[in-house]
């Protein structure tokens, strides 16, 4: 049973009701929720952005009245986010001498967000900064951004990261919440790690915090939208969770033209964490150092050397290390895999979902500016 199923049925976690309703994501074929307040009441905040999704499907908003940017790499990510906007708007028309990826707008809460993913085959720092410095060229009004997806975890008894968990960036005392870890000199000896990049602004740091005391209270808020995700014969159901299996970091994948997945490599291998530390439910939510570089993950003996040289990280991925000092932004990232050799796609969908889910929740903790409240509200 997908977890979603079973985290209403156990009373792991309380979902909360979230401060919008979601409605069709077409542009100008928006099919209102029924309403939300009564004759002689003061109208709900539903209720006035339901007012606010009518107008949109109306006309085309301004570049100028998107203000987050949303950075995805692979096609189910992009996806994922989506089918998260509460309401999806028309494309802007491109000219001859814009970007050749396409724009994604739309409007998740009082957030008019623009999602873009990194072009075919062309994943890394790099291309992630490209795509950032592009989109705020064009949407000038963009103050913050989400870097949204999969990576791979480093999992420990201490955090018993399991597959599907979600990895949000967070400064600690030595680093900013990611870390390019392979960016330095080559001493002898090894490489000396060089340059810095920067933490989140406190605007976000302020919305993690209200999302970590959310969850301490257990109010998991990405529930909802997580459930939205995984609904039946959608592409992003729960995987089975026999393929969650854990190798020692120095027992190597046995490859073989036969063998489908893990098939050939020894079930004896596999770690027993059933004493690794409690969970809280299915989708377990953490917060720490991320790893990032122009290189895939792929060997469990190198993914823990480096974790013990910087203090611990919660995973690999491949794209932030290229925004943060150019894009104010929180990374946030879904775990497909366990950097190792064993690695495989299997839960790639999934973790694409959780990841997308978690970036709405705290998404819509963030406080919109001045300027998008009254785009919203003024003109009631
Ligand atoms: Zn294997």
């Amino acid at each position: 049973m997908p977890p979603a199923n079973r985290v209403r049925t156990q009373g792991h976690f309380r979902a909360s009701p979230g401060p919008s309703r979601p409605s069709s994501t077409v542009a100008g074929e928006t099919t209102p929720p029924a309403p939300t307040s009564s004759v002689g009441q003061a109208p709900s905040l539903p209720s006035l952005l339901q007012r606010a999704t009518d107008r949109e499907s109306a006309r085309r908003l301004r570049h100028e009245d998107y203000t987050i940017g949303w950075i995805c790499a692979l096609p189910n990510e992009l996806a994922a986010a989506k089918r998260l906007l509460d309401t999806e708007h028309a494309p802007f028309p491109q000219g001859p001498d814009d970007p050749t990826f396409p724009y994604n707008v739309g409007r998740m809460g009082s957030h008019n967000v623009v999602i873009a993913c990194l072009p075919a085959g062309r994943p890394g720092t790099n291309s992630a900064l490209s795509v950032a410095l592009q989109m705020r060229s064009m949407f000038k009004s963009i103050q913050y951004g989400l870097m949204v997806g999969i990576g791979g975890g480093v999992p420990s008894p201490k955090n018993n990261l399991r597959l599907g968990d979600v990895v949000f960036s967070q400064p600690d005392g030595a680093y900013g919440g990611v870390v390019q870890y392979a960016f330095g000199k080559d001493i002898p000896g090894g490489l000396r790690r060089t340059g810095h990049l920067s933490a989140p602004p406190e605007h976000l740091l302020n919305a993690l915090q209200e999302l970590k005391i959310r969850h301490s209270e257990r109010n998991f808020g990405f529930l909802e939208h997580l459930s939205k995700l995984t609904e039946p014969d959608s592409p992003f159901i729960y995987p089975d969770a026999s393929s969650d299996f854990l190798f020692p970091a120095s027992y190597r994948h046995v490859d073989s033209d036969d063998a489908v997945g893990c098939a050939e490599c020894a079930r004896e291998k596999r770690i027993n964490r059933d004493r690794w530390q409690t969970r809280t439910g299915d989708v377990q939510v953490h917060f720490g150092t991320i790893a990032s570089d122009n290189r895939l993950m792929r060997d469990g003996e190198r993914r823990d050397e480096i974790s013990k040289k910087l203090g611990g990280v919660l995973c690999f991925e491949m794209e932030a290390a290229g925004l943060m000092n150019h894009f104010p932004c929180l990374v946030i990232r879904g775990i497909s895999d366990y950097s190792d050799s064993h690695k495989s796609d299997d839960w790639q969908k999934y973790a694409a979902a959780t990841a997308a889910s978690c970036a709405k929740e705290i998404l819509l903790l963030i406080r919109p500016v001045a300027s998008q409240l009254s785009h919203f509200f003024l003109s009631e």
